[in-house]
């Protein structure tokens, strides 16, 4: 048997090329994504936009889930929010929270066009509050599944409040886990890259959840309740 040593025994690293080769034998995005993605990169926030890969990962486990109601913590342009209501049956319902009017007008222009404006409910507050406001309304673990990408900083907060949101049995994804690999560097004392070391050693730790930390994109931790 032949050994290949430029291969690692349990990992594959991307790299450019095989990173390319990946989104041309799985991403099939529809236009409106591809519109949207386009006028994205013109805002100077445009690597806040999730990749198509990862847009198409979220799409296909909220159909493999059976996802019905779903929760986004930071819409930006509305990407993921499409990617997610794309994948609930007509009858499914995403609650998108965002604070920003600007974005989340790109947003809902797109949810518009891509004929899922009626399945998603945009709350335009700071995500704490809108979270805890559907805690008030008595959604207490009313919900399939929710996907974390907003400020840092606020990343453990997020994930307490969606632990009461969400069903036993339901996902939290969490986005940006690796954080371009500054989790690693120890230099790296920024206040976001702490937020972020922090709650990935806080969920490890916590038995409230069975965990896996995936390597797509800036790395995506899927947490299951209990
Ligand atoms: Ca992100």
């Amino acid at each position: 048997m032949s050994t290949n040593t430029n291969k690692p025994s349990k990992f594959t690293a991307l790299n450019a090329p095989l990173y390319e080769y990946l989104v041309q034998h799985s991403v099939r995005e529809p236009e409106v994504l591809a519109q949207l993605r386009r006028e994205t990169s013109q805002l100077d926030m445009a690597i806040m936009q999730i990749s198509p890969e990862q847009g198409q990962f979220l799409s296909l486990l909220v159909k493999l889930l059976n996802v019905q109601d779903a929760i986004e913590v930071g819409v930006f342009t509305g990407y993921s929010s499409m990617s997610i209501a794309m994948g609930l049956p007509q009858n499914g319902k995403l609650i998108a929270c965002d604070i920003n009017k600007e974005w989340t007008d790109i947003a809902q222009r797109y949810w518009r066009e891509a004929g899922v404006e009626n399945k998603i409910e945009l709350r335009l507050d700071l995500a704490v509050n809108s979270l805890q406001n559907m805690l008030d309304e008595g959604k207490q673990h009313q919900f399939d599944f929710a996907f974390i990408d907003a400020d840092k900083t606020n990343y453990k907060n997020y994930y307490e409040l969606c632990l009461q949101l969400i069903k036993p049995g339901g996902v939290i994804l969490i986005d940006n886990v690796l954080w371009g690999g500054a989790v690693i560097d120890d230099s790296d004392q920024s206040d976001d890259t702490l937020a972020i070391r922090k709650l990935n050693k806080f969920i490890y730790n916590d038995s409230r959840v069975e965990l896996s930390m995936l390597p797509v994109a800036d790395g995506l931790t899927l947490v299951r309740p209990h």
